[in-house]
């Protein structure tokens, strides 16, 4: 028995499935999740010791590979001085300026914990400012785990095939609407339906929660052009592609301007951290300013600051770092596909920034049904082949793999010869 092995025993008596996060479960791919204990860089250590080549990094915040220095040690230092006030700090302030100087679109922002809390509290304040109760969303795109969300949700929802959610009440998944990604048509005939009933469209701008769904040229724009005619609020949920596709985000990266804007995930440097910005115009209305309530006793936790700030800090001063970190994709990418198209097995390799999927398909992937039909057996099996050789891969073909930039050449020359001898099975 492994040490995760007997940790995963332990942690099912004390803990529902033995995880904080279903997908860390491993319950789609089978298998025992890896208990770790540390990781630095590149690498995560497990329980027994063995080591990894991470392509998860905590689900995107690690963009600079674990333990970065900076960071933890803006962390050891700031703990000292208390590790929560419940009070206003100049930190804040100064977390709010550097989220602004980076972000299209972002007047104002408000600091949360979670990304789910950045989305549910995004929407509420859509839905507080048009008065309207209805909103779109896409198939197989994530937002959190609030109610409002959990219909045709991706990420662990679509990995576990969950239809229907119990304790999510009929009224209100009422007023969640859903279109498949990259459908424009679909979502111009919900706008006609319902007129003057939709408070907000979110998108993920690039999906992440479905593997890698790359937005056909034209869908957002097209959605931006839905929205500015029917006083619709444009949400773009950028938890994943925040601070990861640019420094200004998939906004600035695709050259699309959304109203409300969600973060999470890299935004806090590894600690939990979310935030929802936009235009003055709307923010305003969120408490005590406006009437729109949304609070947290942790909100803006000086310890979560300092780590988001620190990373925010060095993303921003060191721009060639998103050029790293496209690079290393597409060496990926190209070594990927030396591999697979040498078998006898249709494969789609989706990229965009350091977010990348491969999908078991014939088909060209770019909505749910897409990805759901893939030949996502094939995929559990390379997961764990990957695995046993210490390549830390998402265990779930819906779900990207996050690339950081501590990861080397020789990383990755190594990752794509162990993909080539797992084909040789
Ligand atoms: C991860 C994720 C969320 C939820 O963030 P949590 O911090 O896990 O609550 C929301 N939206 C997107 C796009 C995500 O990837």
């Amino acid at each position: 028995m492994t040490k995760s092995e007997e940790l995963f025993e332990r942690a099912k008596k004390t803990i529902p499935g033995g995880v904080n996060s279903p997908v860390r479960a491993f319950k789609s791919v089978g298998g025992t999740p890896v208990f770790m204990e540390r990781a630095k860089g590149a690498y995560m250590y497990d329980a027994d010791g063995k080591k990894y080549i991470d392509y998860i990094n905590s689900w995107g915040p690690m963009i600079l590979g674990h333990a970065y220095e900076p960071v933890v040690k803006a962390i050891q230092d700031k703990a000292a001085g208390s590790t929560s006030f419940g009070a206003p700090t100049e930190l804040e302030i100064e977390m709010a300026e550097l989220i602004v100087s980076m972000a299209p679109n972002v007047d104002m922002v408000r600091m949360v914990s979670s990304g789910t809390e950045a989305c549910m509290s995004a929407l509420r304040l859509a839905r507080g400012y048009t008065g309207r109760n209805k909103f779109i969303k896409f198939e197989g795109c994530y937002h959190g785990h609030a109610d409002a969300f959990l219909v045709k949700a991706g990420s662990g929802v679509a990995t576990f095939n969950i239809q229907t959610i119990p304790g999510v009440t009929a009224g209100v998944s009422m007023d969640t609407l859903t279109a498949p990604y990259n459908d424009l048509a679909a979502v111009q005939q919900l706008v006609e339906e319902h007129k003057g009933e939709i408070a907000a469209i979110i998108i993920e701008p690039v999906a992440g929660n479905m593997g890698c769904i790359i937005p056909e040229a034209g869908f957002l724009q097209g959605l931006r052009t839905i929205c500015d005619k029917e006083g619709i609020v444009f949400i773009f949920d950028e938890v994943m592609t925040g601070f990861r596709l640019a420094a200004g985000g998939a906004q600035d990266r695709l050259g699309v301007n959304a109203d409300l804007v969600t973060y999470g995930k890299v935004i806090g440097g590894g600690m939990p951290v979310g935030a929802f910005g936009g235009k003055k115009e709307i923010m305003q209305h969120i408490a005590p300013l406006g009437n729109v309530y949304q609070a947290g006793t942790l909100s803006g936790n000086p310890i979560a600051m300092i780590a988001g700030y620190t990373m925010l800090k060095t993303l921003k001063d060191n721009p060639s770092i998103y050029k790293d970190l496209e690079e290393k994709t597409a060496y990926l990418h190209k070594g990927l596909d030396s591999v697979l198209s040498a078998l006898n097995t249709p494969y789609v390799i989706n990229r965009f920034g350091s977010m990348i999927s491969v999908h078991f398909s014939d088909k060209p992937v770019n909505n749910f049904a897409a990805a759901a039909a893939a030949n996502n057996t094939l995929f559990n099996k390379f997961f764990h082949v990957m695995l046993d050789n210490g390549i830390y891969l998402p265990p779930s073909a819906f779900e990207t793999w996050f690339i950081s930039n501590a990861l080397s050449m020789k990383d990755i020359d190594e990752t794509v010869d162990i993909a080539k001898e797992s084909f040789n099975l």
